[in-house]
């Protein structure tokens, strides 16, 4: 990449982009961002059968529209898995790179309880797509592709550090068959990457969010054991007392966690959350229960989250002494669905502070394009994202949406196509500049402030290191 571009203004570029005509894009009149974005929401990819081989061919022929792009579908568990791995190539390859990554895959959704078909992708007046999947997360998966597009086609913009963009499966049963597959791969290790991006999730307000670590899921069955007895009679260590006594412990460690919420002195994600999600007891009857007997055995399920500061240790201790104990006839199986730890001992979180110069450039980027973070959060739940920090490897949950209520997961998931196409855009930038531009449709209109905080953030990386910068690896 020449002096010249790397030295490119952030701002420069932006009013670039802003002035842009739909005719100096080349695209054919029926095919819009809006429209990409739609066609990439049709494809079916909700569990239990997603469609990931036609999501799969869907994107790479869009990819091939990028002539730089080198297209790599990789395989790790069955064919109906695939993971699609797009790479930028950089003018300095010995440079860490950068991954950009979205997941193929959706959950499932309830069509009968939903306004539009889930996979119509239906526009409505007011500009909102519904689909599933609009926030969670081929919303960044297509704007990826949209913006390297742009910084390719119509900049001949070529990154110093080489940018892979990856569509992996399985994210939403776990990732096991997905990222935490390739993250082990030597086709990963040799990508070298440096730092990711990944997906985050909506903001009601002006700040954009951004997520430095996940909490980590454990699921935790505790057993009570006992002899049993008629229901008349009252004895000691019966199963079902101590399991009471169990939930009663359980209960009070759940009610001083929520208190810190409920008292502003920690976020949701930032304490230990501990749901009962089912019970086992009783002895089965035609109509019920046998209610004149209590049983030898009772079960309980329990759903924790732990943000990676939390010490696993005292935990496995509190649940096994306190929870659990052996003197009370109870037995325990924890089943650690994550670690918080990484490879070397450390936390499971990138850091957001200057420590990080990454985390540095990524805050500059957003607030050079006009956009405001809000304090930097720990994810309620998991990602893909903890298998690249689990390595080492920063990383970033971020996904360009703000003014929108939060709705992965639920009925009537929608996206607005302005929020969509705006990304973090410069408003007072595109409000001057709309002076100059001439507007044909609404698709056009918004064209120009199709470049989402995505670009910003990979221009911003692009063009303020120099291409012997080492101290991001
Ligand atoms: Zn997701």
């Amino acid at each position: 990449m020449s002096k010249h571009h790397r030295c490119l203004p952030l701002f420069a570029a932006v009013n670039l982009l802003l002035i842009l005509q739909p005719s100096a894009i080349g695209l054919p009149p029926t095919t819009t961002p809006i429209t990409r974005f739609q066609n990439y929401l049709r494809i079916n990819t909700a569990h239990p059968n997603p469609d990931y081989n036609t999501a799969v061919e869907y994107l790479t022929s869009f990819a091939r529209t990028i002539p730089t792009l080198l297209i790599q579908t990789l395989y790790f568990t069955t064919p109906d898995k695939p993971l699609l791995l797009l790479t930028w190539p950089g003018s300095n390859p010995s440079l860490p790179s950068v991954l950009l990554n979205s997941h193929l895959d959706s959950v499932p959704a309830e069509s009968s309880k939903w306004l539009h078909d889930p996979f119509e992708a239906h526009l409505s007046p007011d500009g909102k797509i519904y689909a599933r999947g609009a926030q969670d997360d081929k919303c960044i998966g297509m704007q990826y592709l949209e913006a390297i597009k742009e910084l390719e086609i119509n900049f001949h913009y070529s990154p110093t550090r080489t940018v892979h963009i990856c569509y992996v499966p399985e994210e939403e049963v776990g990732g096991f068959d997905g990222m935490a597959r390739f993250v082990e791969s030597e086709e990963f290790k040799k990508l070298k990457v440096g730092f990711v991006l990944d997906e985050g999730q909506a903001s009601t307000t002006e700040e954009f969010r951004t997520f430095y670590a996940d909490r980590s899921p454990w699921h935790v069955v505790i057993k009570a054991t006992g002899v049993p007895g008629h229901g008349s009679r009252m004895y000691d260590n019966s199963a079902m007392e101590n399991m009471m006594k169990s939930i009663e412990v359980i209960t009070k460690f759940r009610e001083n966690q929520f208190d810190l919420v409920k008292a502003g002195l920690a976020d949701p994600s930032e304490v230990i959350s501990v749901n009962p999600v089912f019970l086992k007891a009783g002895i089965p009857s035609p109509t019920g229960f046998v209610m004149n007997m209590q049983p030898s055995e009772v079960e309980a399920g329990f759903d924790i989250r732990q943000p990676p500061t939390a010490d696993p240790d005292l935990m496995r201790k509190k649940i096994a002494e306190e929870w659990a104990p052996e003197w009370r006839n109870m037995t325990c199986e924890i089943t650690e669905k994550g670690t918080l730890k990484d490879f070397m001992g450390r936390p499971l979180m990138t850091a957001t502070n200057d420590s990080n110069p990454w985390w540095s450039i990524f805050k500059q980027a957003v607030e050079a394009a006009g956009g405001k973070l809000a304090k930097p959060e720990i994810l309620t739940s998991t990602t893909d994202a903890r298998f690249m920090r689990r390595m080492g490897i920063p990383t970033f949950g971020f996904s360009p949406m703000k003014n929108t209520p939060i709705l992965l997961h639920d009925h009537n998931e929608h996206l607005k196509d302005s929020v969509y196409l705006e990304g973090i855009q410069n408003r007072a930038q595109l409000k001057h500049r709309s002076a100059h531009f001439q507007r044909s449709n609404k698709d056009s209109s918004l064209l120009c402030a199709k470049f989402s905080s995505l670009l910003w953030t990979c221009t911003w990386l692009y063009q303020n290191f120099l291409p012997n910068s080492n101290q991001l690896l």
